[in-house]
């Protein structure tokens, strides 16, 4: 039995909201954009969605706009908002996730920003202090930091940066890509200027997600060519993938409570099971370990070295699903920017697991009796030279 415990990359996508797609897949095809009853129908249903999220994040509907995900949503409040303010500095973090930090570094290679690394602690937390010195040196600077870190599960305070962002005329954009639908934002509370969101990270589908742009914005289109959301952004809308990021969200709060306790007591179990097993020094990155200052769905584990191969491949051979940095950066040269810029030990595996609703208390036992066979078979491996191959055949 295949075992997947990688949410934090996507999720599988709810029965709830297969069933709410469906008649977008079917019988209501029209394009939005139509005047005749097949286009009024389709329109209707992408204003209820856009309605359903403004309530559950307490704005205004004119202020979410549908785009292909967070990627994208980035970079049209990163790149438009220098461009349409003329801002000329920007403070970000060394744990931002690609997303952002490439669109600003084009920025600032083409000459437009200058960009200033907030401090992180050991464990990857900003210094707050320091940010309000580098906003007392650059007011009306770009400020972009996230809400929950992809790979170590850390939860920034950012009602606390919003209020510096305040005090110093600043512009806020934070990416909220992991945390739409696990942690609750309410923006009637805390006005940030721009904040993201894509489907697939909590149970919806990919290639879609949103934008919220704080009304007293008005940015220029990232994408050209239409009319569609406001002109903000052209191309026919992706009908399915809206209705189904609203029904998304839409369960994510109506069950926000059960699922919150669900992956705390799966985090809390993994951690506990694998303190105990007697793998040698096994520690923690970032605060992932902790309840209240990470996301009670991610933990990073640093790991010893197996002398034959990745932790995470032996745990694939298993059937079971997990990453090494997130998804995003394996696809890259495999290391690990955030891993890199926080405390460390070198020479370590560092595994993310992520939890969703859909995972069980066996699953865990699982990960972690496997784990603790991949071990002892590593062990093996060294002291009699068997081969890993051989071994592996033999544990499945
Ligand atoms: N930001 C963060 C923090 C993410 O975790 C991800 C997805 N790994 C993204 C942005 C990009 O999301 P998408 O690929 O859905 O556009």
């Amino acid at each position: 039995m295949e075992i997947y415990c990688d949410s934090a990359a996507t999720t599988a996508i709810d029965p709830e909201v297969i069933e709410a797609i469906l008649p977008y897949l079917t019988t209501n095809f029209g394009n939005p954009s139509s005047s005749h009853w097949a286009g009024r129908k389709v329109r209707e249903m992408i204003d209820n969605s856009r309605n359903t999220i403004a309530r559950l994040l307490g704005v205004s509907s004119e202020e979410i706009f549908f785009v292909s995900g967070a990627t994208e949503a980035n970079n049209l409040a990163l790149s438009e908002s220098v461009r349409e303010y003329d801002l000329t500095h920007a403070i970000t973090s060394k744990i931002e996730h690609k997303a952002v930090l490439q669109p600003l570094l084009k920025q600032e290679k083409e000459g437009n920003i200058e960009i200033s690394y907030v401090k992180l602690d050991k464990k990857g937390n900003i210094d707050l202090d320091h940010l309000e010195h580098l906003l007392a040196a650059n007011p009306q600077s770009l400020i972009s930091l996230m809400h929950a870190n992809n790979e170590i599960g850390n939860i920034t305070d950012i009602e606390a940066i919003n209020k510096l962002a305040e005090k110093y005329n600043a512009v806020f954009h934070t990416d909220t890509t992991q945390t739409i639908g696990k942690v609750k934002i309410d923006l009637k509370e805390f006005p940030a200027d721009f904040l993201v969101g894509s489907a697939h990270k909590f149970h919806g589908p990919k290639g879609v997600g949103f934008i919220y742009i704080n009304k007293k914005h008005k940015l220029k289109p990232f994408i050209l060519g239409g009319a569609q959301e406001k002109g903000q952004r052209g191309g026919t809308e992706n009908v399915i993938g809206i209705v189904g990021l609203a029904k998304a969200l839409e369960i994510a709060y109506r069950d926000f409570d059960r699922i919150h306790k669900k992956t705390a007591a799966l985090k809390q179990r993994l951690i506990s099971q694998l303190e105990n097993i007697g793998i040698p020094e096994i520690s923690f990155n970032g605060e992932s370990k902790s309840s209240s200052k990470s996301l009670s769905s991610v933990v990073n584990i640093s790991f010893p070295c197996l002398q034959s191969g990745s932790l995470v491949n032996s745990l694939d051979t298993f059937g079971i699903a997990v990453s090494g940095g997130s998804a995003c950066s394996n696809l890259g040269n495999g290391g690990s920017h955030v891993i890199s810029a926080i405390q460390h030990e070198d020479n370590r595996e560092n595994v993310r697991f992520s939890f969703s609703k859909f995972n069980t208390t066996e699953e865990i036992d699982r990960i972690v009796s496997t784990i603790s066979k991949i071990y002892e078979i590593d062990n093996n491996i060294v002291e009699e030279s068997i081969g890993a191959q051989q071994l592996f055949a033999w544990a499945q």
